[in-house]
């Protein structure tokens, strides 16, 4: 797609344009990956679909659209690449359902992100949405094994996936709980920021950064006898509400 005018966006905020855009990219774009979809690939996508329908704070008629796709995409047991297409086609068909055909990126515009970032834009909702709607401590999180099976099956970018299931392989099997998830999650996002800031890969006018920043959170950070630490409490505080329903804005969606 053609880049439009560079947009004008707040930090503080979450646009829904940057989350409902990985949605329809994973599914019109990624999914599309392989000619049949099924065992592993298939019940991953099941699962991706079955998750956004469970916690993605979406609008209305994204919703529907998903809804109606798990709907029919549960008893399946192959689907071929042109059933796919057509099931998303068709899925617009119920009233006041439909997804967009084309992604915009606000927050995510700029050159080497779109997808990527909004991908992680999504996980980091969906952890948080998980914790908020599901917070009981006695079932096991969905969300990050969920993403696990997307990233490893459907994710364009390979040396990525590779490099996400080693450190999902490492240690996602010690995350007990949501909050946990939460963490997990920005942590090794982290951990990626750090390995990839100052690369081909970092676009100059988004630096990879330790996230979030003081100015975004200014209690995230503690200096203990001189060493800069994170606060874990307050990084969940501040997940808690920049992650919410609340501070989601629908600016820029057609
Ligand atoms: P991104 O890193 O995409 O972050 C998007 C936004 O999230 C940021 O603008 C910021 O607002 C926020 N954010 C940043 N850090 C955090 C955090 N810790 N917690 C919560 N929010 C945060 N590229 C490679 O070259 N090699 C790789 O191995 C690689 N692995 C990847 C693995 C995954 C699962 C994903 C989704 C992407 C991976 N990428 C990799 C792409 C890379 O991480 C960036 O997504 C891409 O370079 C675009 O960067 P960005 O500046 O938009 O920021």
């Amino acid at each position: 797609t053609t880049p439009g005018p560079w947009k004008v966006i707040d930090r503080r905020k979450l646009y829904m344009a940057d989350v409902e855009s990985a949605v329809l990219y994973t599914l019109r774009r990624e999914a599309t990956r392989y000619d049949f979809l099924e065992k592993e690939q298939l019940s991953a996508m099941k699962q991706y679909v079955a998750v956004l329908v469970k916690y993605f704070p979406g609008r209305l008629p994204i919703m529907n659209y998903l809804r109606n796709l798990d709907f029919w995409l549960r008893p399946k047991t192959n689907v071929s690449k042109s059933e796919w297409e057509e099931a998303l086609r068709n899925k617009n068909e119920l009233p006041n359902a439909w997804l967009p055909e084309n992604p915009t990126w606000v927050a995510c515009q700029g050159s080497k992100r779109g997808f990527p970032c909004g991908l992680w834009t999504l996980f980091h909702l969906l952890t948080v949405q998980e914790a908020l709607l599901s917070p009981q401590p006695h079932t096991p999180p969905e969300v990050l094994p969920t993403m696990r099976g997307y990233v490893h099956y459907f994710f364009g970018c390979r040396q990525c996936a590779d490099h996400f299931e080693a450190m999902a392989a490492e240690s996602m099997n010690k995350v007990r709980n949501k909050d946990g998830s939460i963490l997990w999650l920005w942590s090794r996002h982290n951990r990626v920021n750090a390995r990839l800031a100052g690369t081909a890969s970092e676009d100059p006018k988004f630096p990879k950064i330790q996230w979030p920043p003081k100015d975004l959170c200014w209690s995230c950070q503690i200096t203990i006898n001189g060493r800069l630490m994170w606060d874990e409490r307050a990084i969940l505080r501040f997940f808690k509400s920049h992650f919410s329903r609340g501070n989601i804005y629908l600016d820029f969606l057609k």
